[in-house]
């Protein structure tokens, strides 16, 4: 897809939202929504909620902790304290289901929460993986 451009628009080398759409596989509006969205703690919130609803409660680490930190995001949402009071507990959770999570949902569980909320080990950094 480098190197194409919607007619009328000039190379840049930069990815059109409409490109992103097609590669995510959802609507340009999907994506418009998304980059619009002024608040992240929301948005980490309503991204994490998804991946509590979705642990099969196998394993305590991600059963115990999607909820833990769905509650703490949802506690700092509703009081608007902001992210800076659970940052520490919510990496701390999230080094845990890394680690002892059985499967890759629970693994993967809050990286996104702390990218978005820009905490020191987004899932953008390298980090090692639990060993099957
Ligand atoms: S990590 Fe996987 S196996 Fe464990 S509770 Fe979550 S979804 Fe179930």
């Amino acid at each position: 897809m480098a190197g194409r451009t919607p007619a009328g628009r000039r190379g840049t080398g930069a990815v059109t939202l409409s490109q992103v759409a097609q590669r995510a596989g959802v609507s340009r509006q999907t994506v418009s929504n998304a980059l619009n969205t002024p608040d992240l703690l929301a948005a980490a919130t309503n991204v994490l909620r998804f991946f509590r609803n979705e642990s099969c409660g196998k394993c305590v680490p991600c059963r115990v902790g999607s909820h833990k930190a769905h509650a703490l995001l949802t506690e700092a949402l509703a009081s608007g304290s902001g992210v800076a009071a659970i940052e520490e507990e919510i990496l701390q959770l999230e080094e845990t289901l890394r680690l002892t999570s059985i499967c890759g949902l629970g693994q993967v569980a809050l990286g996104p929460v702390t990218s978005v909320l820009g905490m020191e080990r987004g899932a953008t950094a390298a980090r090692p993986q639990p060993r099957p």
